[in-house]
């Protein structure tokens, strides 16, 4: 394979209107970079939210840009001193891989802390700006630019690529969620909050965990069905129950006392306010899809005279993808992952996709450029 001078791309020129398609210039990889053909990238709701311009006042998304952060590719040239993936494994030409954000490796957070997804010059794929070198670092285009700082790994064999991209954002952030919130014991009951991709990934990793009871709290229907069919105890349609009703069927199943673990995926602070209802005295409480700007009314005392342990994650470190594409190899038998994926679209609709995932129509929508 040798890589053409320009590819297509589907690019973000204003916030909020449809995306163009453009040719943009695919660089010569820097020595420690390489050059991906995406094989698929699939959509996450921060995608929605960077097209909304939500984060453009912060400085984080730049325009034009090329979106899309949950890519998987092959390989069709490496720098010269990329020769390796993040386990040591040799890298060729033609390998399916992943890779992470570039993060700096040299400030407080790569280097003292070792909290890399806390990196203070991180780079990151979709956010742009797609009008300078190395132009193609989000997944809605025909080739991608890995940067150099980026851990790289390998996709495992025998897992559909569109699965795989969908570990590289929404899974990979579970993995590191509950690696941070601690492990899951046999005897604990597990509550999720949101039945989207990161809701359903983080229940099929506390049922494999060996979690006693899983609930899952969430809408719509269909995502609903799927995790009752991936084995949630208890499913609880947010649209057809009320919060007190909620907490006392909660509260039933675990013998009055409130779940040992409650995994907040569902961006809203209503949530939030009703997962703290629900956790057990000394209970955990891990925070993950917090989004909406406004500020959650909890009380102080909730934290230190019910003594929770409250912890919050974001985005996550190779290991954290290689856990993560591990995982869907491993159980892809027992877990329908190909059933939170929506349709496929080429890169000209992605407007199409976008719209399907804003009216929960689509869970996650698959690009294939
Ligand atoms: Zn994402
Ligand atoms: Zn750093």
């Amino acid at each position: 394979m040798s890589k053409p001078a320009e590819t297509r791309a589907a690019v973000l020129v204003d916030y909020e209107k449809p995306l163009e398609i453009r040719s943009l210039p695919i660089p010569d990889p820097e020595s420690q970079a390489a050059i991906v053909r995406v094989e698929a990238s699939t959509k996450c709701g921060t995608d929605v939210h960077i097209w909304r311009g939500e984060y453009a006042a912060a400085g984080l998304s730049k325009l034009p840009l090329v979106p899309g952060h949950e890519i998987v590719g092959r390989i069709v040239e490496l720098g010269r001193d990329r020769k390796v993936d993040a386990l040591n494994r040799p890298l060729a030409e033609g390998d399916l891989v992943a890779w992470s954000y570039a993060w700096c490796g040299s400030c407080f957070w790569c280097t003292v802390a070792r909290q890399p997804t806390a990196c203070e010059n991180a780079r990151m794929y979709g956010w742009g700006p797609a009008d300078r070198a190395p132009y193609i670092t989000g997944g809605f285009s025909e080739y991608a630019y890995v940067m150099p700082r980026c851990n790289i790994v390998k996709v495992p064999d025998g897992l559909d690529p569109a699965v795989a991209a969908s570990a590289t954002c929404a899974f990979r952030t579970i993995i590191h969620g509950y690696e941070k919130i601690g492990r899951i014991e046999t005897h604990e009951t597990v509550v999720i909050q949101g039945s989207g991709p990161v809701g359903l990934y983080a229940l099929a990793f506390a049922i494999q965990s060996g979690a006693r009871r899983t609930v899952m709290i969430g809408a719509p229907e269909a995502r609903l069905d799927i995790a009752g069919r991936w084995g949630a105890d208890l499913v609880l349609d947010v649209q057809a129950t009320d919060a007190a009703g909620r907490r006392e069927q909660i509260l039933e199943l675990t013998e009055g006392r409130g779940a040992d673990l409650v995994v907040e995926c569902s961006g809203a602070n209503a949530a939030f306010e009703e997962g703290m209802d629900l956790v057990r005295r000394g209970g955990r409480y891990l925070i993950i899809g917090a989004s909406e700007p406004r500020p959650a009314a909890v009380h102080p005392t909730y934290f230190n005279l019910r003594q929770l342990t409250v912890a919050g994650t974001m985005s996550g470190d190779i290991p954290h993808y290689y856990r993560a594409l591990t995982f869907l190899r491993d159980h892809q038998d027992r877990f329908s992952f190909g059933d939170l994926l929506g349709s496929r679209y080429s890169l000209e609709e992605v407007g199409q996709a976008l719209a399907g995932m804003e009216s929960m129509r689509e869970i996650k929508p698959v690009i294939i450029p």
